[in-house]
């Protein structure tokens, strides 16, 4: 027993010479912070002649406490006791704000990692920037997003301040990096690594407003926004800086620490891995060449270290996503650097004729993307379909050059916070039916397999969703004041807003329904499609794809006729809070990408590991998904990968085409409605019918025909309840496989080799 009475009183009594029992939740909370944090610390580093360090501009962690209690072996323990004074951890943890530290899956892919890496003991670290205002907070007003900072970090807070601290030469000043850390305790390994955040001396304070700013106070804006709008040159600009920031702090500490541990920084290689992921830190390879030839390595060795140190992870094939920058930008912001990217650029040229995979462009563009590949050691994709897409097609060039550097990673998630901490029902299901063994090792939740006719287990579990659906339900309520039906279907898709992953679609299928219902055709039960997505600030389509999703919302609700069959909620600001509460109500997983668009995708994984069924194209992680519960399990549909690809390659998509079929004319034409029309803005509708009909770059119309099918089927087949509990049943025991401790044991065993 840890005694948390006694030490969450030490915490109250020195702080405001009370009893816990005496204390408000707020109080509460940040005692229980403060306790937690000092357990963390009190936890050994792990030890190893080699570190990893992850370097990630994203890191989205979500809240903390609930993840670390159950680290440190006490959350059971920290509920009892905060019951016996009457009060519940999920009300104390409404007082927790989320740190906003990233912005989609990337972002919560290197949080899961860190938990993962943390939990199997090994000696790894996360180097990040410490953004203050996150990418944004997202409201709706007049039916569309807007933007408005979201300040995180209270007077306490999980940052601990370390001390520690780097110039950073940028070209004209230098600026000081200061460490911060949050730490990262390990489930059951007893110990914790650590995130490392590098901030400013003097950051600005925004009040409330938007998220417009001086993009040239760079010492004093360099961490306030993740993402910067990058529309312009000032604000190109400023994500060199930050780069560049996180890059060579990151890359200053990790000589540092090679010192003190008395390693020679000649054996760099030896005792140093760095994970790029995505391109955001490719700098990170010139920079660290340049210190390394600082401390005296000839050019020769510091290339040749540092090649054996980088490892990179591809996260898209998407073109906009992969970074190129004017050598111009980095000149301004590192000139340093220059003659290093250069000297690279130089030595790849020696490799290869084939100008494809250059470095520099044009003698102006730097490709950072092709920098990590040639000065790496290791590539990754992410998903077995991503990886094969890469090596066979994007980077073809690359993997005929290096075929040994190519290698698949699939993503992962952590079932402590995916399972355990968010569905503690099922999680106490689970354990009823097979022990607990699952919760140290996923695969062992194939058990359950065991109880797939077992009509107690299976009507046990339709309980548990049907309790976590009217929590959903509860909290909509509280919070939006939206109420829906807990008998209805949870049809949910949430992710960023992006075209290639087709909320428009989905809009489609609504549509269809709307129709269906105003012309008398009811359907067998309620349906209730819920969206979450924040859209880029300057991504106009995806902003017109949000006012679509309102603007329906909002004509369904006020349609009486309509409003009991079928509801569209937009859920604000969606963040991992309000994921931690969607996914373990959702009956139907909306994995609707268009095929060799969505490289893995994880939330796919979350709803399965919560019994949601994935409706879905044969895209990124959705293939093995399909692969492991077999096609009873899960609903596909769509053109395959190879087919979307001949597509593009022969550029023989129109979308008019498809328009013009009356099974989808009517459809599209709906957006502009007089109905929509007269609720929505005229302008946006408009593009957005505009794009859809004569571009659609992203081919929902091809698809839509088929989904809206498959769509209809899953439905009538969700009322067999003891069928649809077997599917639920297929895919929480199959889920095992995306555990992220399974990917982060494959990473070192093939990359970091660590242990
Ligand atoms: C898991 C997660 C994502 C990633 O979702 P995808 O469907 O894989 O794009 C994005 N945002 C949040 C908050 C998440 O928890």
């Amino acid at each position: 027993m840890m005694k948390i009475y006694e030490k969450l009183n030490d915490v109250t009594n020195t702080k405001w010479n009370k009893k816990p029992e005496d204390c408000t939740n707020h109080e509460i909370y940040y005692a229980m912070l403060e306790m937690t944090n000092k357990l963390c610390r009190d936890l050994p580093k792990p030890q190893g002649e080699r570190k990893l360090y992850y370097f990630s501009a994203e890191f989205l962690v979500g809240k903390l406490l609930s993840n670390n209690l159950l680290a440190l072996g006490i959350f059971e323990e920290t509920e009892k006791v905060l019951e016996s004074m009457g009060k519940k951890l999920s009300e104390i943890e409404e007082y927790e704000p989320e740190p906003s530290l990233g912005n989609g899956g990337l972002g919560r892919l290197a949080a899961c990692f860190l938990d993962s890496i943390a939990a199997l003991g090994l000696n790894g670290d996360g180097v990040g920037l410490n953004y203050h205002y996150g990418l944004f907070r997202q409201r709706f007003v007049n039916n569309n997003q807007q933007e408005n900072p979201d300040p995180w970090i209270e007077n306490e807070s999980w940052l601990e301040d370390t001390g520690v601290s780097f110039e950073v030469p940028f070209g004209g000043f230098t600026q000081k990096a200061i460490m911060k850390d949050i730490l990262v305790p390990g489930a059951g390994s007893k110990v914790a690594n650590r995130l490392h955040l590098f901030d400013v001396e003097e950051p600005k304070e925004f009040e409330n407003g938007g998220i417009d700013f001086d993009k040239n106070d760079i010492s004093h804006c360099l961490t306030s926004f993740l993402y910067p709008d990058d529309r312009y040159e000032d604000g190109k600009l400023l994500r060199v800086y930050q780069q560049y920031f996180m890059v060579s702090a990151g890359a200053q500490l990790i000589l540092k620490e090679l010192e003190d541990n008395g390693f020679s920084f000649e054996n760099i290689s030896k005792h140093v891995v760095i994970q790029i992921n995505d391109t955001h830190p490719s700098m990170v390879i010139p920079e660290l060449i340049r210190l390394l030839v600082e401390k005296g390595l000839t050019m020769d060795k510091a290339v040749e270290e540092v090649s054996k140190t980088c490892a990179y992870t591809n996260h898209t094939i998407l073109a906009e996503a992969l970074e190129k920058w004017p050598i111009s930008y980095i000149e301004k912001v590192a000139p340093q650097i220059v003659p290093i990217i250069k000297e690279l650029d130089a030595r790849a040229r020696k490799v290869t004729s084939d100008n494809s995979v250059e470095i520099i462009h044009d003698g102006w563009l730097v490709n950072m993307a092709h920098m990590d590949m040639h000065f790496g050691f290791s590539v990754n994709g992410v998903a077995y379909l991503h990886t094969e897409i890469l090596k066979n097609t994007e980077l073809n060039n690359f993997y005929k050059l290096y075929p040994e550097k190519f290698n698949n990673k699939t993503n992962g998630i952590t079932f402590r916070r995916w399972l355990q901490v968010c569905n503690q029902d099922l999680s106490e299901l689970i354990t009823e039916y097979i022990g607990d063994s699952w919760k140290n090792d996923a695969e062992d939740l194939k058990k359950l397999m065991d109880y797939s006719e077992d009509e107690e287990f299976l009507n046990k579990l339709l309980e548990v969703k049907h309790k976590n659906k009217i929590r959903l339900k509860e909290q909509l309520l509280k919070t939006s004041g939206v109420e829906i039906d807990e008998n209805s279907i949870y049809d949910i898709q949430v992710k960023r807003l992006h075209e290639y992953k087709r909320q428009q679609m989905n809009l489609l299928y609504v549509i269809y329904k709307y129709i269906k219902i105003k012309n008398g055709e009811i359907p067998k039960r309620p349906i209730t499609v819920i969206f979450g997505a924040k859209a880029a600030p300057a991504y106009d389509m995806a902003k017109n794809i949000i006012h679509l999703i309102l603007c329906m919302q909002s004509l369904i609700e006020n349609d009486p006729s309509v409003n009991k069959w079928l509801k569209v909620v937009m859920i604000e600001n969606y963040n991992v809070t309000w994921a931690q509460s969607l996914i373990p109500a959702c009956d139907i997983s909306e994995q609707i990408s268009l095929a060799s668009k969505e490289a893995s995708g994880t939330g796919n994984m979350k709803f399965m590991a919560n019994g949601g069924i994935t409706l879905g194209t044969m895209d990124g992680a959705n293939v093995e998904i399909a692969q492991l519960v077999g096609e009873d399990n899960i609903y596909t549909f769509g053109k395959s990968s190879d087919e979307v690809i001949e597509l593009y390659k022969n550029s023989s998509y129109r979308a008019v085409d498809f328009y013009h079929k009356p099974e989808l004319e009517y459809l599209v034409d709906f957006i502009v409605s007089p109905e929509l029309l007269s609720i929505g803005n005229p302008q946006m509708l408009s593009a957005l019918w505009r794009n859809i009909k004569y571009e659609d770059y992203f081919k929902a119309l091809l698809d839509t025909e088929e989904y809206i099918k498959v769509r209809e089927k899953a439905y009538e087949d969700y009322e067999d309840r003891i069928s649809w509990a077997k599917k639920m049943t297929a895919n929480i025991a199959n889920s095992g496989y995306f555990s992220s401790d399974r990917t982060i044991s494959e990473y070192n065993k093939d990359i970091w080799k660590l242990k």
